[in-house]
């Protein structure tokens, strides 16, 4: 059976802006309808790390929160704190960060609550009986709420080959110690050719799993892994600067597609038709906004398109994205260039996976009737 995808261009005309058409297609998502007096509803979404401008706007958010209102419920915006390093490992800075890309209350009308608490540690254990996993850690505030709503920014990832509804809940949502199952099977290895040294990696491992050593009579030093201490997230190979780290695979991207399929589906079995998907294509980057920086987007902007099948609306967002002509001067161009696959071109990774395994046990149809606004 195939389930509706909700569609808005970038089209606008005089009288018809285009968070007033958003507005118009999310009213379409049933948990709009669903939500009861006084829910609280969690509104999960990325609020991009420093340097990053591909998050979605505040504005568009702000129309959300006010439709949650409309309908009785009591809006929070939330995401986990991340595994790695960097602004969003602890809930101070974190909310922090929030404030600065302009989540405040001021512009959003809603208040920023960091779902798994200070240090990530707050978190419900929830049994899914997965092939990976009997149970997840999932953010507790994501627990706790009674309704969901996930506004994610499609775009690449390094390991997802793209990121949209599926990862922005599992993931996202995920507490850090349940990031760390989804990550377990993450190794990076170490390019000696292409280390210059410079420490950089070092300096961003959360674990102290790397160190610069003087190897093989070299006179510069050269970063060096412990495995045995690593928990496979991918800090440092986001963070080299001369991409002399790369992901020791060996099955890494399906096992952690899969992983995160298990953490989305203890979401979103425990919200039944409370949960509404929302994924924007615009500023349509090659990577995910965990960097440090966002590339030019590889397509022009698609628009907006909302769902209450989470498979979905991911797979009609890599469809469309597929379905328009690439940008020259973008990460899909010298040599990279491909019409049919182009996240796949970019990260080499196969992203089907977590549509695969999340149509496969239920959480959604990778069959869709697109329905434009
Ligand atoms: S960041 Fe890259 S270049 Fe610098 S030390 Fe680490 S691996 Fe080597
Ligand atoms: S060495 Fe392991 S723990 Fe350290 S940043 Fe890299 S992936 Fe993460």
């Amino acid at each position: 059976m195939s389930s509706i995808v909700y569609f808005a261009d970038m089209r606008t005309k005089k009288g018809a802006s285009l968070p007033e058409k958003l507005e118009v297609m999310f009213k379409e998502l049933a948990v709009f309808r669903n939500i009861k007096k006084d829910e609280l509803t969690a509104i999960t979404l990325h609020f991009g790390e420093r340097g990053t401008t591909g998050f979605v706007r505040p504005l568009y958010i702000r129309r959300i929160v006010n439709l949650v209102r409309e309908a009785g419920g009591k809006p929070f915006l939330t995401d986990a704190n991340t595994l790695y390093r960097g602004l969003r490992s602890n809930a101070v800075d974190h909310m922090s960060l929030a404030m600065e890309h302009g989540f405040s209350y001021a512009s959003v009308s809603a208040p920023v609550i960091i779902a798994d608490g200070l240090r990530g540690k707050d978190y419900v254990q929830v049994e899914v009986n997965g092939k990976y996993f009997k149970k997840v850690k999932i953010a507790s505030a994501a627990h706790h709420a009674d309704s969901l709503i996930s506004v994610a920014h499609v775009k690449g990832h390094v390991l997802f080959g793209f990121g949209g509804a599926i990862k922005n809940i599992g993931m996202g949502l995920g507490a850090r110690s349940g990031k760390q199952m989804m990550h377990a099977d993450l190794k990076p290895e170490i390019i000696p050719e292409k280390c210059i040294g410079c420490g950089m990696c070092v300096e961003w491992c959360p674990t102290g799993s790397l160190a610069l050593a003087k190897l093989g009579g070299r006179d510069k030093p050269l970063s060096v892994l412990n495995p045995a201490t690593c928990i496979g997230c991918g800090e440092c190979v986001v963070t080299c600067p001369n991409e002399a780290i790369k992901i020791s695979w060996s099955g890494a991207p399906q096992a952690v597609q899969e992983k995160t399929v298990e953490f989305a589906s203890a979401i979103i079995r425990q919200k039944p038709h409370k949960v509404g998907a929302i994924n924007f294509l615009m500023n349509i980057s090659p990577d995910c906004d965990c960097f440090s920086h966002t590339d030019a987007s590889i397509v022009a902007d698609i628009g907006v398109l909302a769902s209450d099948d989470i498979v979905a609306v991911d797979r009609a967002s890599v469809d469309l994205v597929n379905q328009s002509p690439a940008l020259q001067n973008t990460a899909l161009t010298p040599g990279k260039v491909a019409d049919s696959d182009k996240f796949g071109a970019i990260h080499n990774v196969d992203w089907s996976y977590q549509l695969t395994y999340a149509e496969q046990i239920g959480l959604g149809s990778t069959k869709y009737e697109l329905r434009r606004i």
